[in-house]
């Protein structure tokens, strides 16, 4: 079972990657919930060049695939489920459950720490928030959390098979959870329950530093609700809430990719968070 996952994991992503992408794609053409302030033309090819770019750095940057990765480990005896004699099962759903966690953490980290956010900030830096929003992150910051994933799977010894399960079901909720399209209120307020829907995450893309720093999670909503950093819906509505950041948003630097590139070099170091309104209470 798990030879056959490693040995067809390129196809077991793609697949799930284009099928997620042409649903919610089509959902946003069929109920859109906001109106696109930029062009989406302008947008998709540079979120796609993003997505394309990324895949082949990772690929020729990094000796393994995170699957690969817990194959290593486990070979070695690495980490705790590769020490305990717990059930697969329990393993590989606790690997998942714990992977999503350590992602929930990372994404907070990358909000508080300065040079952190100077590479995270070219994922809130879309003027518009839809299904390529949700794939579009710097090289340096997938390379990172790469590692750090890595580092997580090395701790608690994830079994392969769970790494190409969360992997897959991350990509996946990440395109659904930015997706520009309606769900019926009480189907969005049963299914936040579970997993972290657009309405949730777009709250987290609104130029306001309170909202900003609400509603981390990409999977499970769980961690924002038991950790206090849980907001229901923008104070300015879906349709009338500002999406981005407010220092930069000029289309060149914003929606063009070398411009996105560039980003996380721009500006003066400060040496504190750009998030510090929030903590201050002062604008
Ligand atoms: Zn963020
Ligand atoms: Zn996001």
């Amino acid at each position: 079972m798990l030879q056959t996952l490693l040995q067809n994991e390129t196809l077991i992503r793609l697949t799930a990657f284009f099928g997620v992408l042409a649903v919610v794609a089509m959902a946003e053409i069929i109920l859109p919930r906001r109106r696109l302030t930029a062009s989406k033309l302008r947008r998709w090819a540079s979120n796609f060049g993003i997505v394309f770019l990324n895949s082949a750095l990772v690929r020729l940057l990094l000796p393994a695939t995170a699957a690969g990765f817990a194959v290593f480990a486990a070979q070695r005896g690495w980490g705790v489920f590769n020490v305990l004699d717990a059930p697969a099962w329990v393993g590989i759903i606790a690997s998942v459950v714990f992977l999503d966690f350590a992602i929930y953490l990372q994404h907070v980290m990358f909000h508080a720490v300065p040079a952190l956010w100077r590479l995270h900030r070219m994922h809130h830096a879309d003027l518009d928030f839809d299904v390529t929003t949700g794939a579009r992150f710097h090289p340096i910051e997938i390379l990172l959390s790469m590692l750090i994933k890595f580092a997580v799977i090395a701790v608690i010894g994830a079994p392969a098979t769970a790494v190409i399960i969360f992997e897959v079901l991350l990509n996946a909720t990440s395109m659904f959870n930015h997706g520009n399209f309606r769900l019926p209120t009480g189907l969005d307020r049963v299914l936040r329950l579970f997993v972290v829907t657009p309405d949730m995450h777009r709250v987290h893309h609104s130029v306001e530093d309170h909202e900003t720093n609400s509603n981390f999670g990409f999977n499970l909503p769980l961690w924002d609700r038991l950790l206090g950093t849980y907001k229901a819906q923008p104070d300015a509505g879906h349709e009338a809430m500002t999406i981005g950041i407010r220092d930069y948003r000029e289309p060149k630097l914003v929606s063009d990719l070398p411009g996105m590139l560039i980003l996380p070099f721009l500006g003066r170091i400060t040496g504190y968070a750009i998030n510090r309104r929030n903590w201050s209470g002062k604008p």
